[in-house]
């Protein structure tokens, strides 16, 4: 964020100087880089000092100047200070686009700029688990919010409460609500100007696929062959029985229609996948052994096709 222009600089005077001063040490320059006198290398030179003194001979307009170069000098310090270490600060966000439009505004469209001071966005993140995700759920935090200072409401550059800056940032508790099927790294508003990004934690048991919950289920190779019924704990509620069709192979993915999670501001709901791992019961006994024994010389195949990797 670049600096004010330092007009006083430019009219070669003293920050104190009073109007008369001001004016002399104007024309003096003026005059000496005047483009009658100097031609075109002297334009800007000229328009520079001319500017200058347009607000620094106007009473209001040099208050209002003022009052800005001590907020520019306070950010500077104050965003260097440790009060400030857990809050990222984004400045690409304001409105007018930084410190340059905001000045110009306020020189091109008299002294009201009430409100037109750039803000800093505290931000703050939480991190939340996929069920929170599924119930949506309320965070209780604290956050350092920026508000106008209401003793001067930004009218007074020497106000203590503020320091001229017309706003003031103190932590303040906030109940953020956090609906459900939020998506990571969504951003909420919270207070005035703070806000509040969000993580979901990785889950030991499902992925997130969109709307949809996506997980591995194991079921032994007896139940996948003749078909039954295992029970399943879903991401959130009690458990329940899953139907598994016979000859169910390793791989096959069964779809829990709505078992999903809530998209966010609405009422659809995902769906929860399970993809199929057949596994062996354990541990096989030897009665189990003789069984597989029996299977094995029921049937000719013993598997050896190879197939590329999915
Ligand atoms: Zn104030």
């Amino acid at each position: 964020m670049p600096a004010p222009k330092d007009y006083y600089k430019i009219l070669e005077v003293d920050e104190k100087a009073d109007a008369n001063t001001i004016k002399q040490s104007y024309r003096r320059l003026a005059r000496k880089y005047h483009p009658d006198i100097g031609g075109k290398a002297v334009e800007d030179k000229f328009k520079e000092i001319n500017e200058a003194y347009e607000v620094l001979s106007d009473a209001n307009r040099r208050r209002d100047y003022d009052r800005l170069r001590r907020g520019y000098a306070e950010r500077e310090s104050r965003s260097q200070g440790a009060g400030f270490r857990r809050v990222a600060y984004d400045w690409s966000n304001d409105v007018g686009g930084g410190f340059g439009s905001i000045f110009d505004d306020l020189f091109s469209s008299g002294h009201d700029r009430r409100g037109n001071i750039p803000r800093p966005v505290p931000e703050e993140s939480v991190r939340i688990t996929l069920e929170q995700v599924a119930t949506g759920t309320t965070a209780n935090l604290t956050i350092n919010d920026v508000k106008e200072c209401v003793v001067c409401h930004g009218r007074d550059g020497n106000c203590p409460r503020c320091g001229g800056l017309g706003q003031i940032s103190e932590p303040k508790r906030f109940d953020v609500a956090i609906p459900a099927g939020i998506v990571d790294g969504d951003v909420l508003k919270v207070g005035e100007h703070a806000r509040l990004r969000i993580e979901v934690a990785p889950h030991p048991r499902f992925a997130r696929q969109k709307d949809n919950i996506v997980g591995r289920l194991m079921v032994a190779v007896p139940l996948a062959v003749v078909g039954g019924e295992v029970p399943v704990r879903p991401l959130v509620g009690e458990e329940m029985m899953v139907k598994i069709p016979p000859r169910t192979n390793h791989g096959r993915m069964l779809r829990l229609k709505g078992m999903g999670l809530t998209h966010r501001g609405s009422l659809v709901k995902g769906d929860m996948l399970l993809e199929v791992a057949l596994r062996f019961p354990e541990p096989i006994t030897q009665e189990d052994t003789l069984l597989y024994q029996e299977l094995l010389t029921h049937h000719q195949e013993s598997g050896g096709e190879i197939r590329a990797p999915r």
